[in-house]
């Protein structure tokens, strides 16, 4: 049994493994990737455990893309269809509108530093920092932000406290109870905090994706923020990932005591139910594919829905990937093509449609309408 690594008790469940190929949450595939997911009774966290323990790490130092047509996918939500990051972005840039004149603005795993520019031009007089580690964030500049290129710990910002405090994308990849402690420890009484995650109930992935160290049902992942004195305001639906703006309040914090027994049964049966989504996706393709029996095969997406999906197939039959953002090469050479490539193309090609579930109407109809037959496999 292994110890949870969010709330380091050791009554914990064993899910998953992976040894060789694993899928990354932007769809790459890793080799010889050994890591053990379990789910803790204690906290109601799904935690990864790597082996060797710095394997994500490496995994991120040397092999990550964070290129920002492959991070700032675009999301359908309520129909519309826009970057992910401009909806997070101007969702926190609207709840701010009110602030006072002065404060302090700090962001948490900034990336490129958009979303703390774009902040800083809205409220010249505050004091803005943003802290990444990524040896791309050392390169930003930006006279009114202060960036720092380091991994958050509290200890940095000893002595000092902050009215807004953003992390985004963030909470996935550390001990969320540790860190959002440490959010706490340097927020100002009534600081607006605005998170950004993934959770279970919007990730059909988790059982197979090996870069989330941490996710957790929406509930569980509330009680966290709430143990810590956060209180949701106001939540967003950003496709694949939920942010809350947050109001934080001293008194309200419980301290270290945040457990959620009682929410075990629940996660382990969402999770189950997304592995029989994926058995019923993997039917579904081996269905059109003994349907289509002769003819070119070719998947729409080089993103994470494809990439589950042939990891778990094992031999995949297809000929060509159709993408509109990546090229080059997706899973042991077949080759990536644009969709306007695959419309001139002279060989008649099948397009097998897996992705989530509020973009595929929109997909099917864009492919119908250059022509092509189309087998949605969910
Ligand atoms: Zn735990």
């Amino acid at each position: 049994m292994l110890k949870c690594s969010n709330c380091v008790k050791k009554d914990t469940l064993q899910l998953n493994q992976t040894s060789d190929r694993a899928v990354m949450s932007d769809g790459s595939f890793a080799n010889d990737f050994g890591a053990t997911q379990s789910l803790c009774r204690s906290c109601g966290c799904i935690f990864i455990t790597y082996q060797p323990s710095n394997r994500l790490e490496k995994y991120f130092s040397e092999e990550y893309d964070v290129s920002d047509e492959i991070q700032n996918c675009q999301v359908v939500v309520s129909g519309n269809r826009q970057g992910k990051h401009s909806l997070i972005h101007n969702s926190l840039l609207d709840s701010c509108a009110g602030l006072p004149s002065h404060g302090r603005f700090l962001e948490i795993a900034c990336g490129n530093g958009t979303l703390s520019e774009k902040f800083a031009e809205a409220h010249p007089n505050w004091e803005c920092l943003a802290i990444d580690p990524s040896n791309q964030s050392a390169r930003n500049r930006y006279e009114k932000v202060h960036f720092i290129h380091d991994f958050f710990d509290p200890a940095l910002f000893q002595g000092e406290s902050f009215d807004v405090i953003v992390a985004h994308g963030i909470l996935n990849r550390t001990a969320p109870m540790e860190m959002l402690r440490g959010i706490a420890s340097i927020a100002n009484q009534n600081a607006l905090i605005s998170i950004e995650i993934v959770t279970l109930e919007n990730s059909i992935f988790a059982p197979y994706i090996w870069d989330h160290c941490y996710t957790f049902l929406e509930e569980v992942f509330v009680g966290y923020l709430n143990s810590c004195g956060m209180t949701v305001d106001h939540r967003v639906d950003c496709g694949p990932t939920i942010q809350f703006i947050c109001r934080f309040d001293k008194e309200m914090a419980i301290g270290n005591n945040a457990g959620f027994p009682e929410t075990v049964d629940s996660s382990l049966s969402l999770y189950q139910d997304h592995i029989a989504k994926w058995e019923l996706i993997k039917n579904n393709f081996l269905l059109a594919l003994a349907r289509n029996e002769g003819k070119k095969i070719a998947l729409f997406g080089a993103g994470l829905y494809n990439a589950v999906l042939i990891n778990i197939l094992k031999e995949p039959k297809f000929d060509f990937v159709i993408d509109e953002v990546r090229a080059g090469r997706f899973f042991e050479g077949i080759e990536i093509i644009s969709l306007d490539d695959a419309v001139r193309s002279e060989e008649a090609m099948v397009v097998f449609l897996c992705s989530r579930p509020s973009n595929l109407d929109y997909i099917n109809e864009k492919l119908e309408n250059k022509g092509f037959l189309v087998e949605s496999l969910l």
